[in-house]
């Protein structure tokens, strides 16, 4: 692998198109930045339509490439399972290069390529398990089947936030049945998805199948969403951009599978024990800077128990250690970009002056050593209501509000008063409340008693404006493959068409 972060460093990167790196048409470069130092550190090639042009040929053209069309299953899958044992291989590096690039802590990338790496084992393992059926018709000698193909090149639009972890998710399956691929990361954290194709050449996987251009969302990524030559799109962003994406697929029937925000709610009844509550609150909005779409970002607490949970949780909020993503005793890194640190910035102070109290942080750390840093401090809102604009719009940052209520109808109300339906979560001993729970609300996922335990063997995804069709487990590997329903006669005999048998 020829991407690191030493090479890298005041360097310029290419696209990778048909297994080779090479220069942008425009000859334009951006800046990529280091979220610790707010300094520039390597830049990545601008890609523009002629760019995205080359990249879905070569993927089109690997398509019909007999060295995958004709591979089998079996070894298909053995390719997809060598990938996940070389981003082991190159687990550190790639932490590296995505800590530089969005500031998360280097721990938890670490511990992300290992799961990144056991993802491309599970989806390698399905390659030869993914198959047709047979159809019972209502007719002698006749077979009637239907079979699993690639549904073509796969368009794929990835975030910033962890992006060889959202890659992953879609990638391993759509290698796995054989699929070609044209991904754009974002233009915040480009490089190690340029690393993961390099490693595919490695593993084996084709030149042309796995394609990467590089450049900006409203250039790069707008191009490809209008490619006709896309068969699907994948999108994990914001909903605002979900849309647009959604529109520019349509034009060419190409469907999509929607990632997109949340404002998850987090529920806290008055009998668990809550500091096992506060733990999982604090993880369940702070961990990755509140930078997930997942985050927990707001938390109903029932009111017997509200005083004592929020002394509890801003006493634990104060203890979070805000730091250099790359120190071991760090617990929440910078926001990953400028704009996200005005972002979060503007809703604390919305909330503020809407009625809101800052409980715990609420502002950029202290500390002179993170003063050039994207950095902001985990924040406890209380004083909130569900109507606040801090409490309706995705922050995406560590800002939490805290709501108490008063029965569970209530609950139920405040908790699917959202236009966004992606996660949400329940502290309760009572197994009766939290299958109420889990049946009423509106969301995707349902933690109970535990929160951000996502796992790449279950499926996953939203529902309302958080997005739509699944990802992990089998139910992926029938998202990217698509049916042929094939019909064979073995009678010997073709009746006269014009005869009409009545049964
Ligand atoms: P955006 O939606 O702006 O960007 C996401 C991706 O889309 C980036 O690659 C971006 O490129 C690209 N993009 C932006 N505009 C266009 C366009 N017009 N056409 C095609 N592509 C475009 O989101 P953010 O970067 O702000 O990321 C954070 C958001 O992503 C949050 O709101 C969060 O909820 C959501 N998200 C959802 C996840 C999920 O699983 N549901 C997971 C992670 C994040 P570029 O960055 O280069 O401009």
């Amino acid at each position: 692998m020829k991407t690191t972060v030493a090479s890298l460093e005041g360097a310029r990167t290419g696209h990778f198109i048909d297994g080779e790196f090479v220069a942008p048409n425009s000859r334009e470069y951006a800046l990529s930045y280091d979220p610790t130092t707010a300094q520039p550190w390597y830049e990545f090639a601008q890609g523009n339509a002629a760019d995205v042009d080359a990249a879905v040929r070569s993927a089109r053209a690997a398509l019909k490439n007999p060295a995958w069309r004709r591979m089998t299953q079996t070894e298909r899958g053995k390719l997809v399972r060598k990938l996940g044992e070389l981003v082991l291989a190159n687990a550190d590096e790639l932490a590296m290069i995505e800590c530089r690039d969005n500031g998360k802590l280097l721990k938890e990338m670490r511990a992300q390529m290992r799961a990144i790496r056991d993802s491309y084992l599970y989806f390698g393992g399905m390659a030869d398990k993914l198959q047709g059926d047979t159809i019972p018709v209502n007719k002698l000698d006749m077979l009637n089947f239907n079979l699993r193909e690639p549904i073509g090149v796969v368009g794929m639009i990835i975030p910033w936030n962890s992006p060889l972890m959202m890659l992953t998710g879609t990638l391993a399956p759509c290698l796995a049945i054989g699929n070609t691929v044209v991904v754009k990361p974002s233009e915040h954290a480009t490089a190690s998805t340029l690393a993961l194709a390099e490693l595919a050449i490695e593993a084996g996987i084709p030149p042309g199948v796995f394609n990467v251009v590089t450049g900006d969302g409203a250039n790069t990524g707008d191009a490809l969403t209008r490619h006709p030559g896309i068969a699907k799109f994948v999108f994990t962003g914001s909903t605002f951009t979900g849309r647009k994406i959604a529109g520019n697929a349509a034009q060419n029937l190409a469907p999509c599978q929607m990632e997109l925000g949340g404002k998850s709610p987090h529920v806290v009844f008055s009998d668990v024990e809550v500091e096992r509550a506060v733990n999982g609150v604090v993880s369940g909005i702070f961990a990755a800077a509140g930078q997930t779409c997942v985050a927990g970002s707001r938390c109903f607490v029932e009111r017997p128990v509200y005083d004592q949970f929020v002394e509890a949780l801003v006493e634990r909020t104060k203890r979070v250690r805000v730091g250099h993503p790359m120190h071991d005793d760090t617990d929440i890194g910078p926001l990953a970009l400028a704009a996200q640190l005005a972002k979060v910035t503007d809703y604390v102070g919305s909330g503020i002056e809407e009625g809101a109290k800052v409980a715990a942080g609420g502002k950029r750390p202290d500390s002179p050593e993170l003063a050039k840093g994207w950095y902001f401090e985990p924040t406890v809102m209380i004083n909130a209501t569900n109507q606040m604009r801090f409490m309706r719009e995705e922050i995406f940052g560590p800002v939490v509000g805290v709501v108490p209520f008063d029965t569970e109808e209530e609950l139920m109300s405040l908790a699917n008063d959202t236009e966004y339906g992606l996660a949400s979560g329940i502290w309760t001993r009572d197994i009766d409340r939290a299958m109420r729970f889990a049946r009423d609300i509106e969301a995707g996922t349902v933690w109970i008693n535990t929160y951000r335990s996502a796992a790449y063997m279950s499926s996953n995804g939203g529902t309302k404006h958080s997005g739509y069709g699944r990802r992990g487990g089998f139910e992926v590997m029938r998202e990217f493959s698509k049916i042929k329903n094939v019909v064979l006669d073995y009678s010997g005999a073709m009746q006269d068409p014009f005869v009409i048998r009545l049964r």
